[in-house]
């Protein structure tokens, strides 16, 4: 695609240069007109080329007190977040299920939908996508695309399903997720599957107390501040 080598030839130039360009050229920017690119410009959509990708580590975390197992790729797409597509939202749901029929179905490639994390009423955060991808779980693409999600272990009509160590956790990892792509710690940007626009899913139900996990993700992005400013 695009591959037809009129942004210069590339075998000019020592070194990294020659790779980096042949790259780019191969990842479909000349079609783009980069030879109009200033070098800024193509260092801005460096990222965002099919098949140039950040390095990465099998079974690196985002979040470090979790621990990971991985999705089937059948589940989510590989991206660059937060280059590519920008992430501010954190998006909330419940397993309606137990912990461990969760992690199956998210290893499932035929189950087609899986979160970032997922939170057991024990606490435990295991993290199964990375954040840098898009994880099929808002039925909604952008919102896929613009997200993190986090499911929890339980059924959305057991409120005792909803642990204190669920919510602490919960909220210590949304606070982390905040915190790091510069969301708002608000309503509008840490939202219930049930929220997303077109959904019909209903999770995580009218038994999850907002109220309590806002001041909870408040309270954890605080503290993370003052330890950062302490340090
Ligand atoms: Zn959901």
């Amino acid at each position: 695609m695009g591959n037809n080598g009129s942004a210069g030839s590339p075998g000019k130039g020592p070194g990294r240069g020659i790779s980096r360009r042949t790259l780019l050229i191969g990842g479909g920017v000349a079609a783009a007109g980069t030879a109009a690119l200033a070098v800024d410009d193509v260092r801005r959509v460096w990222w965002r080329m099919p098949g140039v990708e950040k390095p990465r580590k099998e079974g690196e975390l985002d979040y470090t007190p979790a621990r990971w197992i991985a999705a089937s790729e059948g589940n989510w797409r590989r991206a660059d977040r937060p280059d590519d597509f920008g992430v501010d939202r954190v998006i909330i749901h419940v397993t309606q299920g137990s912990y461990a029929s969760a992690v199956k179905v998210f290893q499932d490639p035929a189950h087609q939908a899986a979160t970032h994390y997922i939170v057991g009423q024990n606490g435990r955060v295991t993290q199964m996508i990375r954040e840098l991808d898009v994880a099929y779980h808002a039925g909604n693409r952008s919102f896929n695309e613009r997200s993190v999600g986090i499911e929890h272990e339980g059924f959305v009509d057991r409120p005792q399903d909803f642990t204190a160590e669920m919510y602490e956790s919960s909220a210590r990892l949304t606070a982390a997720i905040c915190k790091r792509y510069g969301i708002p710690v608000d309503r509008e940007h840490i939202i219930g599957h049930v929220e997303v626009p077109g959904t019909d899913h209903t999770d995580p139900g009218p038994h999850w107390d907002w109220t309590r996990y806002m001041k909870l993700v408040r309270a954890a992005s605080t503290a993370a501040a003052e330890g950062a400013q302490a340090s």
